[in-house]
């Protein structure tokens, strides 16, 4: 009998059983507005967290930290709480995700939809949170993976996120500068550090939101750019700081429009720090037109702010007759 399968059928999965988290990685890289943009949003859970979620339990699984049937408890604004709770899903151990009260309502109900226990700590930003949950990772039977301290973490985006990025750029580019918001500062790091292998003067440049610039200046304020910024300096960057050359300031509300404007011109249903990333990478450019090859990311979905930017923006619309 003739192949059904057409000459151009191309398959994704070899032959046998796959999970979800086959799904991470292999994002597409964009070019918008000069731009390079890793579409992490598509990632499985929504955002580029999904990464490190598999990275770190398979290395603590790999380091005897972490055992079949005890409770993965991790501090997180949301994003890495929901892709801890998927990857805890498929591979049957419990979580607790502990995170701040009044952030995001979609980032708590998907963690609950994944199976996860959500204990609410903290005002917006998340210090009482990872205290919490460092302390409970200290119990018998609990794991804490430390997102915010762990070198794993920083491991991750050097030699999988980093590489995937190089291997996608045209041929012969490489990086002249890495713009990313600090939430952990893993993703800035640790790109950083794969991007520097293939080009030394690559700058490593970190976004803040102007309301709480906390590396630049030492100032926590409320925001609107949720996944950075989380009200301290993270342990990784404090191991690191020398590697980041400098951190530029974007307002929340034109992060929060950029934002809009992503979805509307570009199809890309994004959150608000990939509108800060990208009116920075979209700054640096101006300031140093000699930077040829800038890479910035996507890192979360729109669909995770409905509630906070997107549904009350319809209401809004249809009542002006849009
Ligand atoms: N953007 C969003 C939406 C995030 O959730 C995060 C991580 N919390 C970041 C950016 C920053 O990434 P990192 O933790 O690697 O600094």
């Amino acid at each position: 009998m003739d192949s059904v399968l057409s000459p151009d059928f191309r398959p994704t999965q070899g032959k046998g059983a796959a999970t979800v988290l086959e799904r991470i990685g292999n994002t597409p890289l964009a070019h918008l507005e000069g731009v390079w943009c890793k579409l992490e949003f598509l990632n499985p859970s929504g955002s580029i967290k999904a990464r490190i979620a598999k990275h770190i339990i398979e290395r603590a699984e790999e380091a005897g930290q972490l055992r079949p049937g005890d409770t993965i408890v991790e501090a997180s604004s949301g994003n890495t709480g929901n892709a801890m709770a998927m990857v805890a899903a498929v591979k049957g151990y419990r979580m607790l995700v502990v995170q701040p009260v009044g952030i995001s309502s979609e980032r708590l109900a998907l963690s609950r939809a994944l199976g996860a226990e959500v204990m609410e700590v903290g005002d917006f930003h998340v210090n009482e949170a990872l205290a919490r949950a460092q302390e409970l990772g200290e119990t018998e039977g609990y794991f804490c993976p430390r997102q915010f301290a762990s070198e794993w973490n920083v491991e991750e985006n050097r030699t999988w996120l980093g590489p995937e990025i190089l291997h996608q750029l045209p041929e012969g580019a490489v990086p002249d500068a890495v713009v990313a918001g600090i939430g952990t500062g893993g993703t800035l790091v640790g790109l950083g550090q794969a991007f520097r292998a293939v080009n030394p003067d690559c700058l490593v440049v970190g976004v803040e939101p102007t309301e709480s610039r906390t590396i630049a200046t030492g100032a926590v304020g409320r925001h609107q750019i949720e996944g950075i910024s989380d009200g301290f300096v993270p342990q990784i960057l404090q191991d690191h700081r020398d590697e980041v050359d400098y951190l530029l300031a974007v307002p929340s509300a034109e992060a929060v429009s950029e934002m809009r404007r992503i979805a509307q011109q570009h199809g890309c249903f994004v959150g608000p720090s990939s509108g800060a990333h990208l009116l920075a990478a979209k700054k640096l450019q101006r300031d140093r037109p000699e930077l040829k090859t800038v890479v910035t990311l996507f890192c979360d979905g729109g669909e995770k702010y409905f509630s906070e930017h997107f549904l009350s923006a319809a209401v809004q619309g249809s009542e002006s007759g849009g």
